[in-house]
């Protein structure tokens, strides 16, 4: 069986230690490779490798570093099928969903691609008699990812186009469960001209997280991934004097008003509600029906549920895939038999779904919870499935008042009709990304990403324009050149312009 290997200084690296772990097929429950579980020795040969790369990279031209994201983009392009088909074998969903992850990553190497512009600093002239200022920013020498499974292009593409393109070395810890496009990613990296030892991939699980976190040569850590693991994160690593950004779990709910077309507001939910299996964390988990809106759109929902497509992946015309493991199978059955026990109605059961010919793989269906209330595990929890659960308010002011409480704010979405509504609906509640009338809305790469409260640890979002702020630190000049032989007073006191 395949044993998928570190990349370290431009190359594949064999393990130091013999640990692994399996690399399931979600869609056959079959294991097809195991993965190395890498600790301190190769996270160490990691960071030497960017150190070393560092050297020459931080001095490398803009154009240069453009030259190879535009590269890079290209190749992201020419191989988007075959990254997205490696995706859906490890991660379980479709293949055209994995070729969106890419595609909305590679958004942010387009991004990238304009450094130039989004880098140049600011000049005053004669802000003292003689004296000029100006600000520049600079990298900050090895920084790590660390990221999660439902995203293995996505969730890193986020992070390292723009850590290298502003002049640092980048060393990825992805997900155990899918580590192969990172490999692939790297690859494509080495094909763009990106010098040896600037990207680096250290697989592994928690021992190679704590090797990162405690390592003195990284200056920064990006993490993202359950909201537990994030404080820890950014616990760890910030008391080893790095800098961190920590993006965490989410519980996203979609208010609909009676105003709203219930058709539209319907699919729309569904598709973010069941879109890869609810393994994202902009899933829609939660549907606030609106006073008079709640039958037509229980009933609405409930017809588009039994409809979802369920199957592999890879098969032409399936809509929603397998969940990532048997564990992530069980607890979100689990989760509908306690909704159930707790007195949620379950308008559609997805679980004991059988897909013929896949008998083994880790499917369960889209399940419809109804009469949800904010005390219920179902409510409470992020479920990281295919689960919609239902809360009945009365009015707008009530939902927001619900989602505000919730300790996530990742994302939120209004089906309205009514400007007002809309309009008071973003001022007022406590999350950071919202649609109106659009059910998942990831910001574009030049906005950035990152929720409220427990769905953002610390105080950094994620690219555009606060990625390049994360990325790198800056200085300001304050120069003067006097004539030969001009002689300028030398005073005790502060200095201050005149
Ligand atoms: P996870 O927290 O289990 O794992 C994330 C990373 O942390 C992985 O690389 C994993 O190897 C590592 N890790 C796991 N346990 C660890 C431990 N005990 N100590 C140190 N490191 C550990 O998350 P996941 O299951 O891979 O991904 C799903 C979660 O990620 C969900 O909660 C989802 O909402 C969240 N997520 C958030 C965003 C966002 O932008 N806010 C985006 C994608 C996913």
């Amino acid at each position: 069986m395949k044993t998928i290997e570190h990349w370290i200084g431009g190359a594949p690296a064999a393990a130091t230690a013999p640990a692994t772990t399996p690399v399931f097929n979600p869609a056959t429950g079959q294991k097809q490779a195991r993965v190395a579980l890498g600790g301190a020795t190769d996270v160490d040969a990691a960071v030497r490798a960017a150190t070393a790369a560092f050297e020459t990279w931080s001095e490398s031209s803009l154009t240069q570093r453009a030259q190879v994201m535009f590269a890079f983009r290209q190749l992201l392009v020419e191989h988007e099928e075959e990254l997205g088909r490696i995706i859906s074998a490890e991660h379980g969903k479709t293949v055209d969903d994995a070729r969106g992850e890419i595609v909305r990553g590679r958004e942010v190497v387009e991004f990238a691609c304009g450094l130039g512009d989004v880098l140049k600093g600011s000049f005053s002239d004669q802000v003292s008699r003689g004296v000029d200022v100006h600000n520049f920013r600079q990298p900050l020498g090895v920084v790590a990812g660390i990221t999660p499974f439902n995203f293995p292009a996505m969730v890193p593409l986020w992070m390292h186009p723009i850590a290298i393109a502003t002049g640092n070395t980048f060393v990825l810890k992805p997900s155990e469960r899918d580590p192969s496009a990172a490999n692939f990613v790297a690859e494509l990296y080495r094909q763009a001209g990106l010098p040896d030892g600037v990207f680096n991939v250290v697989h592994g699980g928690k021992d190679a997280v704590d090797a990162i976190l405690a390592h003195p040569g990284i200056q920064a850590v990006s993490f993202v991934g359950s909201t537990p693991i994030a404080k820890y994160v950014h616990e760890r690593a910030t008391a080893h004097g790095k800098r961190v950004q920590a993006l965490g779990g989410a519980k996203n709910h979609a208010v609909v008003l009676p105003d709203a077309d219930l058709e539209f507001a319907a699919n729309h939910i569904t598709a973010g509600a069941y879109g890869s299996a609810g393994e994202r964390c902009m899933a829609l988990s939660v549907a606030v029906a609106v006073g008079a809106a709640a039958d037509g759109l229980v009933a609405a929902l409930e017809r588009k549920a039994r409809e979802v497509k369920v199957g592999p992946g890879d098969a032409p015309g399936t809509e929603m895939g397998p969940l990532v493991t048997r564990a992530a199978q069980e607890r979100v059955e689990n989760a509908v038999a306690t909704a159930a026990a707790q007195g949620a109605t379950v308008v559609v059961d997805g679980r004991g779904l059988k897909v013929d010919g896949h008998e083994q793989g880790f499917f369960t269906g889209p399940s419809l919870l109804d009469h949800v209330t904010a005390g219920m595990n179902a409510y409470q929890e992020e479920l990281f499935g295919p689960v919609l659960a239902i809360v009945r308010v009365d009015t707008l002011d009530e939902a927001i008042a619900l989602i505000n409480a919730n300790p996530y704010g990742n994302g939120t979405a209004l089906f309205t009709a009514s400007g007002e509504a809309a309009r008071r609906f973003q001022r007022r509640v406590r999350v950071g990304m919202i649609g109106v009338n659009v059910p998942v809305p990831v910001p574009m790469s030049y906005y950035s990403f990152g929720g409220w409260k427990d769905s953002l640890i610390g105080d950094s979002p994620i690219h555009g324009r606060e990625g390049i702020r994360f990325y790198t630190r800056p200085k300001v000049v304050t120069t003067r050149w006097p004539r030969p032989a001009q002689q300028i007073a030398a005073g005790f006191t502060f200095p201050t312009a005149g």
